[in-house]
């Protein structure tokens, strides 16, 4: 549903007044009159002393203790009393704290083959390898696979390392529309020379670069038409699993698995280590030759240094954990909570009449507030009664579709949730944000 009109021009004359009185400011400075002055000027008299002490002000104001619903931790690995902080505290206690070298000079530990051997089984793949970073992933990995004379059909609110990764390749670049799979066939279908067999196509490869989860829209791909059309028009497909690895599917494997799709069919899959597992990096796995490749032509295989030992322990413990290997069910009871928790929160918001986009099953819940104001107000209201969320907002999103972000946990406990629940329902209120009320069903 797409916000009242009016909304849009409230916007609109609110960021006009702000322009006028940006424009208002400069006059009169050109003008001399008035103290309207940079206020990191240093030779201002006082002015130093007062913006230190409206820091400090600003920092015991926002550092405090909230219940987080802006971070993605969502199989609750990230805490310090988790399951796995024992194993990890070993690991620096034996291993140190950091590799200071690159795979291919000392930095590649037994541990980091024991992870990217977990990595690719998890994935049910043949090889995987890790990565640092999860936007060095990206950026770093999708130049080692398409170069000039290939073509990217990419979606359009793909993630930032995935649009650096793709320009940085030399590639040429063709988005589609967000998860429209008509658009996306009808690109295909100018991209290929009509008839003629594989060989003899315009171009060297087309890639096809998806997501699983889209964090700004809580959206799922379309994964099953989108291999459909990857094996009818002979392409590849990047994906990148990086909110739906652990967060979605009956075993927390991601799209690959809510769909019951066949890993092999997808030629390059991408994830990050930053949020189900509660750690840093990122990792792509694929078929051993692929990975081979990588191994030998990635920049952030060659020079970058390899993950800590530490939060290499960390991803092990939580994957053996989601995968059932430290004999509890620990890790399938996290995910089930995540999805319950996802589903009734996503549910009680709609019934308390606003707009939230994406799947039911998508953990990211974006709720619209029509203007950007109003986040800010509502972020700000939720911060001083201790509870944390993200906005998003212009240029990250449409003007008019400003957006609260309430990222789920299998963490927060039911009482959490009816609590930022409770207040939403009141700021909805104040800001009119509602649409129409249902009647709450029974959970
Ligand atoms: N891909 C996607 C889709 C992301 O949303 C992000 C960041 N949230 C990344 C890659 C980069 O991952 P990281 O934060 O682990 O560097």
């Amino acid at each position: 549903e797409d916000p009242p009109i009016w909304t849009s021009i409230l916007t609109y004359i609110s960021f006009l007044i702000l322009i006028l009185v940006g424009h208002m400011r400069e006059f009169l400075k050109k003008l001399g009159i008035g103290r309207v002055k940079n206020i990191s000027e240093p030779n201002i008299p006082g002015f130093v002393t007062l913006y230190q002490t409206w820091e400090s002000f600003y920092h015991w104001y926002i550092f405090r203790r909230v219940i987080n619903f802006g971070s993605y931790n969502y199989l609750g690995f990230s805490q310090n009393t988790g399951p796995c902080a024992e194993a990890v505290e070993k690991s620096v206690n034996e291993l140190g704290n950091a590799i200071c070298a690159s795979r291919q000079e000392l930095g590649y530990l037994q541990i980091h083959k024991e992870l990217d051997d977990l990595v690719a089984d998890y994935l049910g793949v043949e090889a995987a390898i890790t990565v640092p970073m999860g936007f060095a992933t990206n950026s770093m990995n999708l130049p080692a696979l398409v170069e000039k004379g290939c073509l990217i059909l990419s979606d359009e609110l793909n993630h930032a390392s995935l649009i650096l990764g793709c320009r940085l390749s030399g590639a040429q670049i063709k988005t589609f529309k967000h998860n429209c799979m008509e658009d996306l066939e009808e690109k295909l279908k100018e991209a290929i020379i009509d008839k003629q067999p594989r060989t003899h196509r315009k171009w060297k490869k087309i890639l096809i670069v998806v997501e699983g989860i889209y964090s700004m829209e809580g959206s799922i791909v379309k994964l099953p038409d989108v291999i459909r059309l990857k094996k009818k028009y002979k392409a590849y497909v990047y994906l990148d699993e990086a909110h739906s690895i652990g967060a979605i599917g009956p075993h927390g494997k991601g799209v690959v698995d809510y769909f019951g799709m066949d890993p092999k069919d997808i030629d390059i899959m991408m994830g990050t280590f930053t949020k189900s597992f509660g750690a840093v990096g990122g990792y792509i796995g694929g078929s051993k030759r692929l990975i081979n490749h990588l191994r030998l032509r990635s920049h952030s295989a060659i020079y970058s240094s390899t993950m800590a030992p530490s939060i290499v322990q960390q991803v092990i413990s939580s994957m053996n954990i989601i995968l059932g290997r430290d004999n509890s069910r620990d890790g399938i009871k996290r995910i089930n909570q995540l999805k319950w928790n996802t589903r009734y929160f996503r549910r009680r918001l709609q019934e308390m009449g606003f707009i939230v986009y994406g799947n039911k099953d998508s953990p990211v819940v974006p709720m619209v507030t029509f203007s950007p104001a109003k986040v800010v107000y509502f972020s700000r209201y939720c911060l001083e009664h201790g509870i944390g969320v993200t906005v998003a907002a212009f240029p990250a999103v449409p003007l008019e579709k400003s957006r609260i972000r309430f990222c789920l946990s299998a963490s927060h406990t039911k009482e959490m949730l009816d609590k930022v629940l409770e207040m939403t329902d009141k700021l909805g209120d104040t800001l009119s944000l509602k649409l129409s009320r249902k009647e709450p069903a029974e959970y």
